[in-house]
């Protein structure tokens, strides 16, 4: 058994911690661990030995949990690749159609750029990570494969969620529906779809093909719902009526819901108390350019908000990043968190919220987690994110991922 023991942290109270990992989980957590019992071999030494204790001295450094990506799309980056020159039109459907043309042209190799980016999120002390993977009529489950061949590659390390995406809709292209269920059928683990308005056109019809498939496969669903002002409103009404009817409370998401940043405060709070009673977690990329859902009014009412890229480096975006650390400073900037005590918010979006968000399990520094650790050079969260502090550690399902700021 490997045991790995961190001493001479700081938790994000400022307080002394120290962690002991056994089995990829935290076997301890508190001010001072005893004295090991077993000999040790201290990080730098090599592979620890059988039975050996592998010690980190922190060095004070600031102990967080690992960050959570609760959306992105691995499969379409061109991270690492040479720069895609964006010379696209504004509108959704412009972005949309630009893709499929890109992606038919380019022979792009879903696996290879999800892969790289993957590793940049683990360097980057992102240990859990949820991924839309387009599923269409021209592409099939390619996609799929690609990021399921990087799921595996990274499967000791990475705790990485599946969404089948329809990212060209579904209703107006025939055989969608049948290439998201055998998505689902193959490893995807999460049903994603698109605005029901906006896209598909016709909400009831593509709603009811919605958690129809997800019922058939007991999983959850990940709506991307760009849609504005009343017609987003119009969504989240007729999905709240299909969740309490098929009882899914609890497992459904929504990523994006520009909408509910566009109405005023007694309408917003009374949509969010009932998407509380709905268990409907949110997802914002916190954009500079859209209005986005309000975060201390999601808090007060209960309703997860994980923060997350979308897109990274790809056709729709240049944008985006694989530190989650940026993300958090994103959030800070756009809901204007200034105080130290509010950028703890923005760390909590990019944590536990997107653990809670997207339903990873045994998440957290507490006894029994799975050990997902980071650990940087700054006083408190707030100057760790926004000087976006080089990750001196990272710990991944008990694995050390970063040492000394080098990934290994
Ligand atoms: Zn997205």
């Amino acid at each position: 058994m490997t045991t790995l023991e961190i001493r001479n942290a700081r938790a994000l109270d400022g307080k002394p911690v120290e962690v002991r990992v056994e089995h990829g989980k935290i076997a301890a957590i508190g001010p001072s661990l005893p004295a090991s019992q077993a000999s040790g071999a201290q990080v730098g030494d090599g592979a620890p030995a059988h039975d050996a204790v592998r010690r980190i001295d922190a060095r004070g450094a600031l102990l967080m949990p690992g960050l959570v990506e609760a959306h992105t799309h691995l499969d379409k980056t061109t991270w690492g690749m040479p720069w895609y020159v964006n010379e696209c039109g504004s509108r959704l459907i412009d972005r949309i159609d630009n893709e499929r043309a890109w992606r038919a042209a380019s022979g792009h190799d879903a696996g290879a750029a999800s892969l790289a980016l993957g590793r940049a999120f683990l360097a980057a002390g992102t240990t859990r990570l949820r991924t839309h993977v387009d599923i269409d009529t021209e592409a099939g489950l390619r996609h799929l494969e690609g990021v399921l061949a990087t799921r595996e590659t990274l499967r000791d390390t990475l705790d990485m969620q599946i969404v089948a995406f329809p990212q060209s809709g579904v209703l107006d292209r025939a055989g969608t529906v049948e290439w998201l269920d055998a998505s689902l059928a193959r490893g995807a683990d999460v049903l994603g779809w698109l605005d029901p308005c906006a896209i598909d056109r016709d909400p009831r019809a593509s709603l009811d093909a919605m958690f129809a498939l997800a019922d058939k496969h007991g999983c959850p669903v990940d709506i991307h719902l760009h849609e504005p002002g009343e017609m987003g409103v119009f969504s989240f009404e007729l999905m709240l009526e299909r969740i309490l009817a098929l009882g899914m409370q609890g497992k459904v998401v929504v990523s994006h819901a520009f909408c509910l940043g566009e109405l005023d405060a007694a309408r917003a709070d009374a949509l969010l108390a009932r998407l509380a009673d709905a268990g409907v977690a949110l997802v914002t990329t916190a954009p500079p350019s859209r209005i986005v859902p309000p975060l201390m009014a999601c808090r007060r009412a209960g309703v997860p908000l994980a923060g997350g890229n979308d897109g990274i480096r790809d056709t729709w975006t240049p944008y985006g990043s694989p530190d989650m650390l940026e993300r958090a400073m994103m959030i800070g900037l756009r809901y204007n968190l200034r105080r130290d005590d509010e950028l703890d918010i923005a760390l909590d979006c990019v944590t536990h919220q997107g653990a809670r968000t997207c339903w990873f399990e045994d998440y957290g520094l507490h006894v029994g987690a799975r050990a997902d650790l980071v650990l940087v050079d700054a006083l408190n969260a707030a100057q760790a994110i926004v000087t976006r502090a080089p990750r001196r550690w990272v710990v991944a399902n008990g694995h050390v991922v970063v040492s000394e700021g080098v990934a290994v």
